[in-house]
């Protein structure tokens, strides 16, 4: 399988457009110690024809520019075999809305995720000019969904998350609003877990991430109040649904020793201080054998 971060920032990219903290000033300033980044997206695929991509985010157009395996091979072409959304956060959708151009496409998501995105938004019809345009295909969650022609099973597992923002009120939340994938090459058996939002570490959440043989897990915060300390905010991670990576509790405590080859914290950030390089936090990383994301990585499986 190959597997390649296309984006490897949380909502709002590294640097985020409104944002002057210390990660951000650093980036800008071109301080070598940091790279930036675009928002979460991974491109996954069994032989390197046909590709899956995980969600769609406003980048995605310089993201396909950016990784020549999902350039068109003719007039009216695409690599991207399905796109396949872990929910429905405008972070993970809105780059939906960028792959018109009349191009069939086939969407992966959740009964709720797509129910969300649908109905009672006008928007999405632009996604609707012929009736074949886009093929739904439903994430049931703890079944396979086999993709002979990526050579990929997918097979969704609720994570602790929360309603996308413009949603909460609207509807009532389900497990369905936020999935892990586990991702299972069909030529090799080797399997992927995909966690890159999770609000809680749950005995389902830690199974899948066990019996992995590459994790890309949440890597948003480092802290529970990292937006608080820097007077960016008011929420916490948890109230965020994202697991901080520090702390006795943090993610790196609870899986810090796993049997997986690879292990990458993902859809970081810009606050997070482990995007600099030989700090104190990215050296606790590195130490437990974990990596940090940057565009355009490719884990090894
Ligand atoms: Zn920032």
């Amino acid at each position: 399988m190959r597997a390649r971060i296309l984006g490897s920032a949380a909502g709002g990219g590294f640097p985020q457009w409104n944002c002057a903290c210390p990660n951000c000033v650093l980036v800008r300033a071109g301080d070598e110690s940091v790279r930036p980044g675009t928002q979460d997206s991974i491109a996954l695929s069994s032989a390197g024809e046909r590709w899956l991509v995980v969600n769609a985010s406003p980048d995605i157009h310089r993201q396909i520019q950016a990784f020549p395996a999902l350039h068109p091979r003719g007039p009216r072409h695409t690599p991207i075999a399905a796109i396949a959304l872990t929910n429905g956060d405008l972070d993970h959708v809105v780059g939906l809305l960028s792959l018109r151009e009349s191009q069939p496409l086939v969407v992966l998501a959740t009964e709720r995720v797509r129910a969300g995105l649908v109905e009672q938004n006008a928007m999405l019809r632009t996604l609707a000019r012929t009736p074949d345009q886009v093929t739904w295909r439903r994430l049931e969650l703890g079944r396979e969904l086999l993709l002979e022609d990526v050579g990929l099973g997918v097979t969704p597992v609720p994570a602790p998350g929360k309603l996308p923002v413009h949603l909460v009120g609207l509807s009532e939340p389900s497990p369905e609003d936020n999935v892990a994938l586990r991702v299972r090459d069909l030529a090799t058996g080797r399997v992927l877990a995909i966690v890159t939002s999770v609000g809680a570490i749950d005995r389902e959440i830690e199974a899948l991430v066990r019996g992995a043989d590459a994790v890309l897990f949440d890597g948003t915060f480092w802290s529970e109040d990292e937006l608080i300390a820097l007077g960016l905010g008011r929420a916490r991670a948890r109230d965020m649904a994202h697991v901080p990576v520090g702390g006795p509790e943090g993610s790196l405590a609870r899986l810090g020793a796993l049997p997986a080859g690879a292990r990458v914290f993902t859809h970081v950030n810009n606050t997070n201080p482990m995007l600099r390089a030989g700090g104190p936090e990215r050296r606790a990383v590195e130490q437990a054998g974990w990596q940090v994301a940057h565009d355009g990585m490719e884990i090894p499986l």
